[in-house]
C-alpha cells in the first residue's frame, strides 16, 4: 500500500486468543493528520471487554482487534495543514479519532455522541478500510482535532491513564456539579474509581470510597477518600442510607445497583460508567421515594478532555500507575479480572521494539 506503512502491535485473532505480537498498517499522514510515535498506553477494562468481544450486542468485535485508548506519545511527523502541534511535542490520544464534525454533538463538543464516530478502535477505518487500530502499537496517525496537549509537569505513564480513565470520572462529575460540601461516593477502586476519588477530593466534596476490597482501604484514604466503606457490610452500607448528593459508579460486573441508589438523599443522582456485559436490575421504589435519578455517561468531548488534563496539570494529578512490559499484557488481563491493579497498567511501548 503507498499510502501507508507498517508498525509494530499486539493483537487479538479471536475472544478466546491471547494478545500476540502482530504488524499493522497505519496511513501515512494527510493533511490535517498527527504521526505519534506512542511511549505509553494504559489498559482500560473496556480493552478486556472488546477482546473478549463482551459488548457483542452493541459493538461486535472485528478480529483481528488492536485494543488501547489511553495513548501518550510524541510526534514525529505532522500534515502540511496541521496547526496545533509539531514534531517533539508530547500529546495524547483517547477513545475517538474521528466524528462527523457537523451533527449538533460535534459542534457542541460532544463528539462522543456523534452518530459517525470513529473510535479508536474496532471502528470502520475510513481511510486504509477494515477497522481502526488502537494504542497497543509503536504508532498512530490521528486527525489533530482528536490530540490533546499534555501539560509539561505530568508524568507520562502516569498520563495515559487520563485520556480514558480521567475524562469518564471527570465529565460526569462537572456536568452533576461536584463541589465542596457535597457527599459523593464513589463505587469501585479500580483504574476509573480511583481517578474519580482523585478528582472529587480535588473538587472538595466529602468522599466516600465503596469497595468489595477490604485490602484497598488504606490506599483509598491516601488517593482523597474520606471514608471507606466495604460495599460487602449490610450495616455499614445502612449508616449511609439517604445522605448522598451523587454517586459515580464504575464496576465492570454484575452487581446490585439498588444498594446504592437508596443510598442517595432526595434529587440525589447516580452516574454509571461502568459497562457490565448483561443488563442490570432497577428497582422502582429506589428510584421514585425521593425522586432519585439513574443516568450514565460517556467519556468526555475533546474540549473537555482537554480541560481535564489542563486541570489535571494544575494541581499535579495523575493515574497511580503499573508499568509493564507489553510481554506481560496477557497477565495483566488476568489481574484486571481479579481487580488485583493498583490502579491502572500503563504499557511501557518501548518494550515493543523487542516484541
Ligand atoms: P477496573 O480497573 O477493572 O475496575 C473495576 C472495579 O470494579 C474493580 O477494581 C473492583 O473494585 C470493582 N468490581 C469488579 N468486579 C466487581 C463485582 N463483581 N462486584 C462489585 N465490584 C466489582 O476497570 P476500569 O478500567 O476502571 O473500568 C470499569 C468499567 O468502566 C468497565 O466496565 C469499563 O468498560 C467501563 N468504562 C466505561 C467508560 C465510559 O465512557 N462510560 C470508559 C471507560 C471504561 P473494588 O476492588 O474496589 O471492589
Ligand atoms: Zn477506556
Amino acid at each position: 500500500m503507498h499510502n501507508a506503512y507498517t508498525a509494530k502491535a499486539y493483537s487479538a485473532a479471536s475472544e478466546t486468543s491471547p494478545l500476540t505480537s502482530d504488524t499493522i498498517m497505519r496511513r501515512n499522514t494527510t493533511e490535517r493528520d498527527v504521526q505519534i510515535e506512542i511511549l505509553f498506553c494504559g489498559i482500560c477494562h473496556s480493552d478486556l471487554h472488546q477482546v473478549r468481544n463482551e459488548w457483542g450486542e452493541f459493538m461486535p468485535t472485528v478480529y483481528p482487534c488492536v485494543p488501547g485508548h489511553e495513548i501518550v506519545g510524541k510526534v514525529t511527523k505532522v500534515g502540511p495543514a496541521v496547526s496545533k502541534f509539531k514534531p517533539g511535542d508530547h500529546v495524547g490520544v483517547g477513545c475517538l479519532v474521528d466524528s462527523d464534525h457537523t451533527c449538533p454533538n460535534c459542534e457542541a463538543g460532544l463528539e462522543q455522541f456523534c452518530p459517525n464516530p470513529t473510535f479508536t478502535y474496532n471502528s470502520p477505518d475510513k481511510h486504509l478500510g477494515g477497522v481502526t487500530f488502537g494504542g497497543y502499537s509503536d504508532s498512530i496517525v490521528v486527525d489533530e482535532h482528536f490530540v490533546l496537549r499534555i501539560p509539561e509537569n505530568l508524568d507520562l505513564a502516569g498520563t495515559a491513564p487520563l485520556l480514558c480513565a480521567g475524562i469518564t470520572t471527570y465529565s460526569p462529575m462537572r456536568r452533576w456539579g461536584v463541589t465542596k460540601g457535597q457527599k459523593v461516593g464513589v463505587v469501585g477502586l479500580g483504574g476509573l474509581g480511583h481517578m474519580g476519588v482523585k478528582f472529587s477530593h480535588a473538587f472538595g466534596a466529602h468522599v466516600v470510597l465503596f469497595t468489595t476490597s477490604p485490602g484497598k482501604k488504606e490506599a483509598a484514604l491516601e488517593l482523597g477518600a474520606d471514608e471507606v466503606v466495604v460495599s460487602r457490610n449490610a450495616d455499614e452500607m445502612q449508616k449511609h442510607a439517604g445522605s448522598f448528593d451523587f454517586i459515580l459508579d464504575t464496576v465492570s460486573a454484575d452487581h446490585d445497583i439498588n444498594t446504592y441508589l437508596n443510598l442517595l438523599r432526595r434529587d440525589g443522582n447516580l452516574t454509571l460508567v461502568g459497562a457490565p456485559e448483561k443488563p442490570l436490575a432497577v428497582s422502582a421504589f429506589a428510584l421514585l421515594m425521593r425522586r432519585r435519578s439513574l443516568s450514565g455517561s460517556l467519556i468526555g468531548g475533546l474540549a473537555e478532555t482537554q480541560e481535564m488534563l489542563d486541570f489535571c496539570g494544575e494541581h499535579n494529578i495523575t493515574a497511580d500507575v503499573e508499568v509493564i512490559p507489553i510481554q506481560k499484557v496477557n497477565e495483566a488481563y488476568d489481574r484486571l479480572l481479579k481487580s488485583d491493579v493498583r490502579y491502572r497498567f500503563s504499557i511501557d511501548m518501548a518494550s515493543l521494539k523487542a516484541a
